[in-house]
């Protein structure tokens, strides 16, 4: 990893990415106004494509994804570095009013992956014109499916990492790993990050309660699951709160309780659906069979019949330390140490570049791009219906990609 001091000269990169700003503008604009959604993304997978045209990029189009995997030789052999643009769109109407707003019905891109794919295209430009001074190369990784479709498991299981021996025979194992999200709630020209656990694992509950139906009038001829169901609800957040450290947190969340047809029938059945977050795996595995303990007690205690199901989502997003502050660092160098931000502690939401991190070292970035004349805390955030982005905060992500990878294959 890199010096700080005497490392490549990156300090021309905030004026080459400006100059490369309307093109991205206008890349972004088009994948917004076309918004895709999962794992099959074919109108995007074209744009990104011609982006990428005329460059001297090894381009390998996935299979079983839309995913597309770019790769860089630069002049001298070194390890590969990969830098990750997340493709996909949100399902959910868009009331931005923007001029260049969705044409799809009920689907856009409100995470700003949109912004994503286009400083990833920007930055596989630039650091096309700089492979004299890589001594390794770069994988852009274009990703569908971030939103809870696995679309980075996806990409390593069809071989995102193995990347072929170098021309002279040498390896060039992925030993770095990178990735921008951009945010409307951090000013433009900012960035966050922090070592360590950057965003939560995410997995879905469901707890299905069996009783027996009667009229309402005759509890006792019954095995009602509504206050069973209500009892289970309570004790969850007990559980949370008592039996997990405060200082490696969970949140279980009830999203959605379901029972019952009218006032005067007592059902069957109750359904629970909720959300479970964590910073650990361990906490994570501990919240998991606190929940079957709570749940299966408390209908036992009831006569009750409990399903409990929980689907393993993303695993918890976790940055390497190290890289962190090398990659803070780079960032300061390009926008000044004091617009670098150290996150106190990890957001709550959830990335599916965990993957990508549980297996190469690397760090996630937030990136601000609140939009102009707002202010970053109350500008609507990300998944909004109405959210947007300062697009000029394209041209920080393109030079931090960039010099991000320059540095740590100088
Ligand atoms: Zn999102
Ligand atoms: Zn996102």
């Amino acid at each position: 990893m890199a010096e700080m001091e005497d490392g490549t000269d990156i300090s021309t990169l905030a004026e080459e990415s400006r100059d490369l700003l309307d093109d991205a503008v206008a890349m972004r604009r088009v994948l917004h106004q076309w918004p895709e959604l999962g794992n099959d993304l074919p109108i995007t997978r074209e744009q990104v494509l011609g982006a990428l045209e005329g460059l001297p990029l090894e381009v390998t189009l996935h299979d079983s994804t839309s995913g597309i995997v770019a790769v860089l030789d630069g002049a001298a052999p070194g390890p590969t570095i990969l830098l990750r643009g997340d493709m996909d769109a949100l399902e959910m109407p868009e009331d931005t009013g923007l001029e260049y707003g969705s044409k799809v019905d009920g689907s856009m891109h409100a995470c700003g992956h949109d912004t994503h794919t286009a400083m990833l295209a920007g930055a596989a430009r630039l650091l096309s014109t700089h492979r004299d001074q890589l001594a390794g190369r770069v994988l852009f990784m274009f990703q569908p499916g971030e939103e809870g479709h696995h679309g980075a498991k996806f990409m390593l299981e069809e071989g995102l990492l193995d990347v072929p021996a170098l021309a002279d025979g040498s390896p060039s194992p992925v030993d770095a790993a990178f990735a921008l999200h951009i945010t409307s709630s951090l000013p433009t020209g900012w960035v966050a990050t922090k070592g360590g656990p950057v965003m939560a694992s995410s997995d879905r509950l469901t707890i299905r309660l069996s009783g027996k139906g009667g009229h309402a009038s005759e509890p006792h001829r019954t095995l009602d699951p509504i206050p069973v169901a209500c009892e289970v609800v309570q004790a969850l957040q007990t559980m949370v709160t008592r039996r997990i450290d405060v200082f490696d947190p969970a949140v279980v969340t009830v999203a959605r309780i379901t029972a019952g047809t009218t006032s005067n029938v007592i059902p069957e059945s109750a359904l629970i659906e909720g959300t479970i977050r964590a910073v650990s795996e361990s906490t994570r595995r501990k919240v998991h069979d606190g929940i079957r303990r709570v749940a299966e007690g408390i209908a036992a205690a009831h006569e009750i019949e409990v399903e409990v199901e929980v689907v393993d989502g993303y695993p918890v997003t976790s940055n390497n330390s190290d890289f962190a502050k090398f990659a803070s660092s780079v960032a300061g160098e390009l926008i000044g140490a004091g617009q670098v931000v150290q996150l106190p502690h990890p957001v709550m939401g959830a990335e599916d570049f965990s993957y990508v991190l549980d297996r190469v070292p690397g760090t996630m970035m937030f990136l601000g791009g609140t939009p102009h004349g707002r202010d970053p805390s109350t500008a609507p955030p990300n998944h909004s219906n109405r959210v947007t982005f300062d697009e000029s905060a394209m041209a920080t992500g393109i030079s931090i990609y960039t010099a991000v990878a320059l540095r740590h294959l100088q």
